[in-house]
């Protein structure tokens, strides 16, 4: 998968969803005014739902940030709970929470039930300690700020530089990063930061009901990927073989392929260096032409499986992923050539430090014949392979 397919499929197609969902909320808004009770009370179960997902999943942020926006919406929304005069202090409410979600980008999900908790709990009433710092700083010293500054440059305008910067660190890490969990919390910024500077546009209930659903999805999507995706390699797995199974047609054909003398390979080169070289051929099987979707089937052996084709159309494309990987020179990566200066680099680099090497596969094709089982064509392809390995390796049979 490309780096920027995997940005458009993980960070920029929920980001945009997002804002087709608030767009949508706009235009349907008077509609839904008759739903206002009901709406006001979806934040309370939404939330604690999200709240109990993420911590069986281990999604330890998504968790804690579940529970300050459900404890925010208590203590703004509720009868029984509404503090007076929260309001007063909503710049350091919406700065507390900025530095909470700017702060939870860049750590890791821990297990609740660790001296991490302790971590973050300290952490998070430090974000707000620093917001309610950074306010008072900002009003008691304004006068000699403006000696300094430019006069446009007001209190809020200050504020809303933080909070720009903010956003900025933490799109940049979601942009790294390009998974699920750092996307919620961007959106999780966004909808926070909308949810005080522009009061109007959405109400509270509104945005933390779409957040506690957000949660629920990534949970879940999250979820899916580790049970449907080889994780060494990132191809979809043996799995998500079966469960294509279940969408195919009558007409299809299935290769099998194997690495060659790959027992060999690790013996004389490690494990580490065999997983690399694994990686790095799974990337070259992954692109496969032709409309084939692979699969690692486990170990070195991999799948292709080409819906609605029959064998001969299918064959050019799979000669090709074997001569791809026949002529592919695999530099290894030097895991001390890191450690070393660049200097020491350069010259270790002289001393012939670039390795580089080959490895070949065998693939068995078949097509599926009448009233035959998936299993059965692929046994086929099985057969087809080792006859492969027995002419000679890096070659394809049928
Ligand atoms: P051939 O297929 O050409 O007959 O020879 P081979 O040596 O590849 O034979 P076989 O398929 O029996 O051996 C598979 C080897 O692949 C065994 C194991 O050392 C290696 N292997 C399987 N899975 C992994 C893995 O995840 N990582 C690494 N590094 N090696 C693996
Ligand atoms: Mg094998
Ligand atoms: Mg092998």
């Amino acid at each position: 998968m490309s780096a920027f397919y995997h940005r458009c499929r993980f960070l920029f197609l929920p980001l945009f969803v997002t804002a087709l969902s608030l767009a949508i909320f706009q235009f349907s808004q008077p509609r839904l005014n008759a739903w206002h009770e009901t709406i006001a009370q979806l934040p309370f179960w939404l939330l604690s739902i999200s709240i109990l997902i993420a911590i069986q999943f281990n999604r330890s942020r998504l968790a804690y940030l579940a529970a300050l926006l459900q404890a925010y919406y208590l203590f703004t929304s509720s009868a029984q709970f509404t503090i007076e005069g929260l309001d007063n202090y909503s710049e350091q409410l919406l700065l507390g929470g900025v530095f909470t979600i700017t702060w939870f980008a860049f750590i890791k999900d821990r297990g609740l039930l660790s001296p991490h908790s302790l971590i973050r709990t300290l952490g998070i009433i430090l974000s707000f300690s620093a917001a309610f710092g950074w306010q008072w700083a900002n009003v008691t010293f304004d006068n000699d700020l403006k000696l300094y500054l430019p006069e446009f440059i007001t209190i809020e305008i200050r504020t809303l530089i933080l909070l720009s910067l903010c956003t900025l660190l933490v799109f940049l890490r979601g942009l790294w990063l390009s998974n699920l969990v750092s996307t919620a919390i961007v959106i999780t910024l966004l909808l926070w930061g909308v949810n005080f500077l522009l009061p109007n546009y959405l109400p509270s209930a509104v945005s933390l009901s779409m957040l506690a659903i957000i949660y629920l999805l990534t949970v879940l999507a999250d979820s899916y990927f580790l049970a449907y995706r080889d994780e060494l390699t990132g191809l979809a797995s043996r799995r998500a073989l079966y469960n294509l199974v279940l969408s195919l047609g009558r007409k299809y054909t299935v290769a099998m392929l194997d690495i060659d003398h790959f027992k060999k390979f690790n013996d004389t080169y490690g494990h580490d260096v065999g997983d690399q070289v694994l990686k790095l051929v799974a990337s070259k099987i992954a692109e496969v032409t032709g409309g084939g979707k692979a699969f690692r089937y486990g170990g070195e052996e991999f799948t292709i499986v080409f819906s609605r084709k029959d064998l001969s159309s299918v064959l050019p494309h799979l000669e090709k992923v074997r001569k791809e990987i026949e002529k592919y020179d695999i530099v290894l990566r030097d895991e001390k050539r890191k450690k070393q200066t660049k200097a020491k680099r350069n010259k270790a680099q002289e001393r012939n430090s670039k390795r580089v090497v080959n490895v070949t596969i065998s693939i068995g094709v078949a097509d599926h014949q009448h009233r035959e089982s998936f299993e059965q064509t692929m046994k086929e392809a099985d057969k087809a392979l080792y006859r492969a390995k027995k002419k000679g390796r890096n070659q394809l049979s049928e």
